[in-house]
């Protein structure tokens, strides 16, 4: 008698569970297509990443190798025979900057060839420049101050020396189980506290200055004095490796700046230290353009039942010019081509049109993808939908580096997390099975979220994304994981797929209230 006492109310819970978590038809046949051609030797990621790469690389905003590099995705995406194949015009954007040559030389206590990089959207040099240089490394105004009317013409080194470090933790990781237990973990934030952005958070102290001295001060400084050229020492990496970013694309008066590895930095600065007369040479030539738009790479493979709704995938096309831009983000952009390659090579008739975007200008604040959805979409200062915005099912985005797949990040979207824990069941042996409601920042998922549309990031394996390859001069083909592209094509293929002819949208937060310039999408300030 006590036992069906106890099993009634049991009995009971079942049809409560089930209506709890409403079943997915995951279609593991086309699951194993997609595998089969994602996986398999039939892959072309490496193919793309190639081309990105090594050929048209790098592709830093309407650059050269930009446009070129948007050229030979429109040329492949067409062979696929793939539909609506274009460059998407959008901007302004600024001036287009290309780097043409670079030397360095340390001629004096000793020769020494000099690892250093302009950095993007300065001038060219006034030919050569040879001199002894001046150390500034100011960390107040005061100490700053010292300078005027010293350095017109000169060779100047602008950062303090940084002591390194000897490296005792490898360059590269995997997420561990504990540390995607913690990510999978709920965190309530306070509004207001740091921005109230969870996920990665900020680089922040990158290029900081103890002393309270700004970047911007540090330059109207060094604009009144007009010196020949200006040094800085990387702020992180070490290695031979650099890290940079860029000047004011649209400004008339920017001053010729390298940024230089920090163990030849700071051999010139402790042989200035010492008294040691050093004679440096140094030549940069770089052209601009007055093309001030830019573009959006697209294609689409047309849906059959529900032709005007839209499932998108992308990730940022352009590049800094360190490297080649192999990790940020030729892999993100060589997945997505890759993902509508398999696709359409399968040949699957899917409900909804899938159209990919590979974006430009996300180093400089998402600008392709902002540029986008308010054209598309809706404006996030109004927030009045246009009627496209009503037929996003969903967007996927790729952006952080070549690690595999873990799984996905919610954006606060809790309603797709029953969806997405059974998208995620057949790659559960790959090592794909976290879903956070976290956020994260940085990338171009943002801009749809930002107008209410369910865009979501990947959660990856950092590997050496942060000490190695980001914005490097090390972020080249090699970096790139070839198993880990597999995986990630796979893994996107089956969610766009998934997506496409799912009966219903994925689930969508509430319309944010309007934002005014500079709101959410623009809190990212540059991008990943
Ligand atoms: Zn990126």
């Amino acid at each position: 008698m006590r036992k069906t006492i106890w099993i009634a109310p049991l009995l009971l819970l079942v049809p409560m569970l089930a209506t709890a978590q409403q079943t997915e038809r995951v279609d593991l046949n086309a699951i194993h297509r997609i595998k089969d051609e994602a996986l398999g030797r039939d892959s072309k990621v490496m193919d793309h990443m190639f081309y990105l790469t090594d050929v048209h690389g790098p592709r830093l905003t309407d650059s050269k190798g930009y446009r070129e590099a948007g050229e030979w995705a429109v040329e492949r995406l067409k062979q696929y025979g793939l539909s609506n194949v274009h460059l998407e015009k959008w901007g302004p954007f600024g001036k287009s900057w290309n780097l043409e040559y670079y030397s360095g030389h340390m001629l004096a206590p000793m020769y020494q060839p000099i690892i250093a990089m302009p950095v993007a959207w300065t001038p060219g040099t006034n030919g050569v420049v040879t001199g002894e240089p001046l150390l500034v490394a100011a960390q107040t105004q005061e100490e700053l101050d010292k300078f005027k009317g010293k350095l017109a013409g000169k060779i100047v080194l602008i950062t303090a020396p940084r002591e390194l470090q000897m490296v005792t933790t490898p360059l590269g990781v995997r997420y561990s189980d504990p540390e995607l237990a913690e990510l999978s973990t709920a965190q309530i934030q306070v509004p207001g506290l740091f921005g109230g952005r969870g996920g990665r958070g900020g680089r922040g102290g990158r290029g900081g200055i103890p002393g309270g001295l700004t970047p911007q001060a540090i330059q109207t400084f060094l604009k009144a004095e007009k010196p020949a050229l200006v040094i800085q020492e990387s702020t992180i990496g070490d290695g031979g490796n650099l890290f940079g970013g860029g000047q004011s694309r649209d400004a008339n008066d920017n001053l010729p700046t390298l940024v230089m590895a920090a163990e030849h930095y700071n051999r010139i600065a402790r042989l200035l230290e010492h008294q040691i007369p050093v004679k440096l040479q140094f030549e940069v030539k770089a052209s601009f353009d007055d093309n001030v738009d830019s573009f959006n790479v697209i294609a689409e493979i047309p849906g059959t039942t529900k032709k005007d709704e839209l499932v998108m995938v992308g990730g940022h096309f352009d590049s800094w010019h360190y490297g080649t831009g192999a990790t940020d983000n030729g892999a993100g952009s060589a997945i997505a081509m890759e993902v509508m390659r398999v696709l359409k090579t399968l040949d699957f008739k899917m409900d909804r049109t899938v159209r990919m975007a590979l974006w430009g200008g996300e180093e400089q604040g998402l600008l392709g993808s902002r540029a986008y959805v308010k054209e598309h979409f809706a404006d996030p200062a109004t927030m009045k939908p246009t009627a496209e915005h009503a037929k996003v099912a969903g967007y996927f985005n790729i952006d952080n580096g070549t690690g595999k797949i873990r799984g996905v990040y919610l954006q606060g979207n809790d309603m797709v997390r029953p969806i997405f824990e059974q998208w995620l069941a057949p790659f559960r042996d790959m090592g794909a099975n976290t879903l956070t409601s976290r956020n994260t920042g940085g990338t171009d998922h943002l801009s749809f979220d930002a107008v209410g549309l369910p865009g979501f990031q990947f959660i990856q394996d950092p590997m050496d994304y942060g000490t190695r390859t980001h914005h490097s001069t090390m972020d080249v083909y090699d970096r790139i994981q070839a198993t880990d592209l597999m995986q990630m094509s796979a893994i996107e293929s089956s969610f766009v797929y998934l997506t496409a002819v799912r009966p219903e949208k994925l689930p969508r937060k509430p319309l944010p209230p309007p934002q005014p310039a500079g709101g959410r999408g623009g809190r990212g300030g540059r991008g990943n």
